[in-house]
């Protein structure tokens, strides 16, 4: 996908903080953190959206969530994170390559 930032980010067209990357995955952080520690999990493969998976995609998607406790601990996040995967215009979606949001340490976001 040309036009996808995601896309460009995996091909090193865009910069990004790496947190992690293997054959299947980069992992980086979020240019507009939430939190004191936030970063992205996406695959290299352009997937829009999680509603566009199929279960060609479960070994993928599950190595996706996998990693989110062991990089969350690199990171340290060792008291526990959250994770967030906003799917569609609906949920919130703005970049359509899909990622999980994994965040914590420090929630900015007062809920009183
Ligand atoms: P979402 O609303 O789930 O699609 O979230 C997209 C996220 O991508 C937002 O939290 C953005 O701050 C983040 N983002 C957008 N562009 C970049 C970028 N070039 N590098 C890192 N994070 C980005
Ligand atoms: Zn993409």
């Amino acid at each position: 996908m040309s036009d996808c930032i995601f896309c460009k980010i995996v091909a090193g067209q865009l910069p990004c903080g790496k947190v992690y990357e293997d054959e299947d995955v980069l992992a980086f952080h979020d240019i507009h953190p939430f939190a004191r520690v936030h970063f992205l999990i996406i695959p290299k493969q352009h997937v829009a959206t999680l509603g566009d998976c199929t279960p060609a995609h479960e070994k993928l998607l599950g190595k996706m969530l996998l990693l989110a406790p062991r990089l969350a601990k690199e990171q340290g996040l060792d008291a526990g994170f959250k994770t967030l995967i906003n799917t569609g215009r609906g949920g919130g979606q703005e970049v359509f390559h899909i990622h999980v949001h994994v965040f914590g340490g420090g929630d900015p976001v007062s809920r009183s």
